[in-house]
């Protein structure tokens, strides 16, 4: 095996441009599942990334292709995933990679994740080949495309394949393409051990799996290996690569793409970016780019009525063992009880998280709005990170307040650059610059707080633009705002798992719409309840659920004993999702309202 015969490659493409089938294709292609075998999608894994049609976890495959010089290469695909919350881990797989396939959709064009991708693989000096997919189709325009893609990105598209990956149309020429054009790795096998860490998972059996790329050295079983941030040692149990199946090897020498275990307990301790090293010949430096990710967005989770707190923590810890990006922490709340304050890379992490908990563990959770983390300076000087906004101090204490910034690219047709505008305003949006990507798109760069992205911006952005438009967004850092927390009462208790903070031009808005709200998921009861959104002491909205006239049984007097007996069960089957604020039942679902806006 030499190293001039291996070709380590990722594919990177806007969502729903056809990755995953283009993957699908290649090993088809190349013959490492028979079609019994094949399951489409084979490497997206997870039921929920299937339902989804997203891939959460990076993976590599290794195939073998015999190109039509009539030698025998070893491709190494490493999957990326395709969601802005994930950024950090599509760059360390593509660190790990000599080359990328850019997938582009024929009948789209470029978009933000395409072109967030770009500069993240450019970053990393990667070969980039361009591919034009879904020729298939009669909107193709892949003359168009080529040339936006030569315009925008600048690199030359002569001779790039034109492909169905649907009905698996030139494919070959993509693999001729990758053996071309993709560098083959170098790296000293004498050296001392560098590998780089860029996905890991626990597996129940083996601990936890790491999927390295090894640059220089040899990594084989039996060895002692330290991982660089940690410095950690653990023994070598076994290495390998993934064909259709896990298959051992002897050894990983320099370019090659593989797995590693070596009875590591917690994903924690093999964190995606780190370099491996050999803890008896070390190597002086580590690889570049390990950053220790940190959570963007917050909220609290708490068991449902009935539902058991520390099922709810075992569930979490079962789920953190393989995900090191989720942290989470025992909070209480008065109105909810017993729960943890979770962090999360951003909103999608969030719900996929919520998901699984529902999903895979069969729980039932109440979770509270999200929030991202405010940098509070009181007057005493004093700086507070703040996740819950039930924790904020009094505000006669605080001296000023800042919000998290990111800066944004919007692409959309020309059309709805009104509609975007009008949006970004909206929320709190500073404009930065737009430009023409070609003659009916444009690029929008906007400054948003995080604070208004993660209510319902994307929605509200795919909506206004009829799904036309695309987003792309990263932290930049930190700006003062004038922020309020916003209180909501029922039947004159504050129940603090609706407080959320808001700007202040926000707040009548968010308060009315939030009692709005309120009063239609919360049922009658015997008496009249109000609902009002306060700041501090201040009522700035009120809204009030009538009393109850009538029993519920009443329209039932004379209709038959079965009716009856089912409008009971619903009752009760209602009262299980409901919790109890001082007098009032509140269902679950009214935990969710607060995070809608519309
Ligand atoms: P990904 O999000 O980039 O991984 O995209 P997928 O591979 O999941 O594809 C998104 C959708 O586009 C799926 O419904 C695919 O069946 C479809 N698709 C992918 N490639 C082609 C193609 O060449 N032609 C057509 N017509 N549809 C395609
Ligand atoms: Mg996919």
């Amino acid at each position: 095996k030499k190293q001039k015969n291996i070709r380590n490659f990722s594919i990177i493409a806007h969502i729903d441009h056809g990755k995953s089938t283009l993957a699908d294709r290649l090993i088809e292609k190349t013959g490492m599942l028979t079609s019994r075998e094949m399951q489409s999608q084979v490497l997206d894994n997870m039921d929920l990334e299937r339902e989804r049609g997203i891939t959460i976890k990076l993976k590599a495959v290794r195939l073998v292709y015999k190109a039509k010089n009539g030698e025998e290469y070893l491709l190494n695909l490493i999957d990326t995933p395709g969601h802005v919350d994930f950024n950090y881990e599509v760059s360390r797989s593509l660190a790990a990679c000599e080359g990328a396939l850019l997938v582009v959709d024929s009948t789209q064009g470029i978009e933000a994740q395409t072109l967030a991708n770009v500069y993240l693989a450019l970053e990393q000096d990667l070969e980039i080949i361009p591919i034009i997919n879904k020729i298939d189709l009669p909107s193709a325009r892949p003359e168009e495309v080529k040339k936006e893609i030569e315009d925008i990105i600048g690199i030359d598209c002569e001779e790039a394949p034109l492909i169905s990956a649907k009905e698996g149309l030139n494919i070959d020429d993509v693999l001729e393409e990758i053996v071309e054009k993709i560098p083959a790795p170098k790296g000293d096998v004498e050296a001392p051990l560098k590998a780089l860490i860029f996905d890991s998972y626990y597996d129940s059996y083996k601990g936890v799996i790491c999927y390295i790329r090894v640059f220089e050295g040899t990594i084989e079983p039996g060895m002692t290996i330290r991982m660089m941030s940690t410095g950690k040692s653990y023994e070598v149990t076994e290495v390998g690569v993934n064909t259709s199946k896990h298959m051992s090897l002897d050894k990983l020498e320099p370019g090659d793409v593989g797995f590693v275990t070596a009875s590591i307990k917690n994903v924690k301790d093999a964190r995606v970016g780190d370099t491996i090293t050999d803890h008896k010949n070390p190597t002086d430096s580590p690889l570049p780019g390990y950053k220790k990710v940190i959570p963007m967005v917050y909220c609290g989770i708490y068991p449902a009525e009935g539902e058991d707190f520390n099922s709810v923590r075992d569930a979490l810890e079962k789920l953190q063992v393989n995900d090191a990006s989720l942290v989470f922490e025992p909070e209480t709340s008065v109105a909810l009880g017993f729960g943890f304050r979770c962090g999360f890379l951003g909103l999608l992490h969030m719900e996929i998280i919520q998901e699984r908990l529902e999903r895979e563990f069969d729980l039932n959770i109440v979770t509270t709005a999200p929030s991202v983390i405010y940098k509070i300076t009181k007057k005493n000087g004093e700086v507070l990170e703040i996740q819950n906004p039930s924790n904020l101090p009094p505000e006669a204490e605080i001296e000023y307040m800042e919000e998290p910034i990111v800066s944004a690219s919007i692409m959309t047709p020309t059309d709805y650059v009104g509609a975007v505008m009008e949006l970004c305003q909206n929320k709190r949006g500073t404009f930065l610059n737009m430009e023409y990507l070609e003659e009916k798109r444009v690029a929008m760069h906007y400054d948003l707080p995080l604070n208004e992205v993660i209510y319902d911006f994307f929605d509200a952005l795919k909506s206004k633009t009829r799904g036309y438009a695309s987003l792309d967004y990263e932290l930049k850092g930190y700006m003062q705002a004038e922020l309020e927390k916003l209180d909501i009462l029922i039947n004159g208790e504050l129940v603090d798992a609706f407080s959320i903070i808001v700007h202040e031009e926000k707040a009548y808005e968010r308060g009315r719409n939030i009692a709005e709200r309120l009063k239609d998921v919360i049922p009658r009861h015997q008496f009249a309840v109000p609902i009002q959104a306060a700041i501090g002491s201040k009522i700035i909205a009120r809204e009030t659920i009538r009393a109850l006239r009538k029993d519920v049984l009443a329209k039932c007097y004379g209709g038959d004993i079965s009716r009856k007996k089912k409008l009971l069960e619903k009752q009760k089957e209602g009262k299980k999702r409901m919790r109890q604020i001082g007098a009032v039942e509140v269902p679950q679902e009214a935990f969710l309202t607060v995070l809608k806006y519309d």
